[in-house]
């Protein structure tokens, strides 16, 4: 036995703890649970689903919240008082934790249909999640990203017609609450919507112009955290390709953006901020610098899972089949379990590469189910090869 060999191994285990100890994002999935209805459906003795994920760059903190009550009783639907997806964390308020976000396909929110996948993608050099509703005429996927020490979260909306159906309207309408509760505290603010190219107070309505308005910075004049009142405002970034149109209703409570997207580009990108702990004229001197370098970014980063977009299932193969031959005897009773995998990985890809953002998800996991039993061969042909 050459003794470079165990130091060999001794150092692949090593890599893992170091890539660790430079930090990156790690993402926590709550797992999908029922609690018993009460302010979702109002309706005593039905069950919602919640589920929620946390993404953590090390510099904040986002969380994510399902919920959508599941009673036949509701049909196709899935209600939940104000919204199905919100964003509790880094504050309830801002993007509103009781739903900040609606999809409107063909007239309908695609978010109260029925939730088919809601699961982590990666962790570690990056952090992301995917989220993905059955609209009775599409697919809706969304996937949220975050990069390390970043102070936002980068968005991927999706829409696929279902076969025999098409897509004639979709439009996004995000909610949030800028810095404090106005209304429900009996306070009155002073909110606003901030764009590079201009500044209107409630209660207006801004028309936007996609191009120009590539950042949206929703603030109350009022509770600033510099005047010691309030959490902190908000921002959001929309990348322009598939943006037809785009309003922000600035009212005294809730600041509504609807924007209407192009049917036939097939998703947006989108970014959200929660500025919560800052100034107003902290959140603005950001925005004034770091929109543009984070709209270019947006709009470079891949979000298909970092194992599925690094793996070539053809030299995965060729791989796997080299390993266990090199691991000879030891190798044989691994072969059933590697042949399961490459012929699970090989009807995957088809459907992925078709745009499956599920079939997608599940290579990713494939792959990360895999670690041990690739860690196990690589051992065996170290050992077993000449
Ligand atoms: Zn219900």
């Amino acid at each position: 036995m050459n003794h470079s060999r165990p130091f060999g191994i001794i150092l692949a285990l090593a890599l893992p703890l170091a890539a660790l100890a430079q930090g990156g994002v790690s993402v926590f999935d709550g797992g999908a649970h029922m609690v018993a209805s009460t302010f979702e459906c109002g309706t005593a003795g039905h069950q919602v689903k919640k589920q929620n994920i946390t993404i953590d760059s090390g510099k904040t903190r986002y969380a994510f919240g399902y919920s959508g009550c599941t009673d036949p009783a509701h049909g196709d639907q899935r209600p939940s008082a104000e919204g199905n997806f919100g964003m509790p964390e880094p504050w309830v308020g801002n993007w509103y934790w009781g739903g900040f976000i609606q999809v409107m396909v063909n007239g309908t929110d695609a978010l109260t249909y029925d939730l088919t996948d809601m699961r982590i993608l990666e962790s570690g050099p990056r952090g992301s999640f995917q989220a993905v509703w059955k609209h009775p005429d599409a697919t809706i996927g969304l996937r949220i990203m975050m990069l390390p020490w970043s102070n936002h979260v980068l968005c991927d909306l999706s829409w696929k017609p279902v076969p025999d159906k098409t897509v004639k309207s979709v439009s996004v309408v995000l909610r949030c609450y800028p810095s404090f509760f106005t209304t429900s505290q009996h306070r009155q603010g002073e909110r606003h919507c901030q764009t590079p190219r201009i500044d209107l107070k409630q209660p207006q309505t801004l028309d936007l112009v996609p191009d120009k308005d590539t950042y949206l910075y929703y603030y109350d004049a009022i509770f600033d955290k510099a005047k010691g009142e309030g959490t902190g405002p908000c921002a959001a970034i929309i990348a322009p390709e598939a943006v037809a149109s785009g309003k922000v209703a600035i009212g005294d409570y809730s600041e509504d953006t609807t924007v209407s997207l192009k049917p036939e580009v097939g998703h947006v990108r989108f970014a959200l901020y929660d500025f919560a702990g800052l100034t107003n004229a902290e959140a603005e001197a950001y925005l004034k610098a770091q929109a543009a370098p984070d709209l270019a970014e947006l709009l470079k980063v891949d979000f298909r899972p970092s194992v599925v977009r690094e793996t070539d299932p053809e030299k995965f193969r060729a791989e796997a089949t080299k390993l266990l031959a090199d691991a000879a005897d030891d190798g044989v009773a691994l072969k059933p379990q590697v042949d399961e995998l490459l012929a699970k990985i090989g009807a995957l890809k088809a459907k992925a590469d078709a745009g499956d953002w599920q079939a997608e998800a599940d290579i990713a996991q494939a792959l990360r189910g895999a670690d041990e039993l690739f860690w196990r061969l690589r051992t065996f042909a170290a050992l077993n090869s000449p």
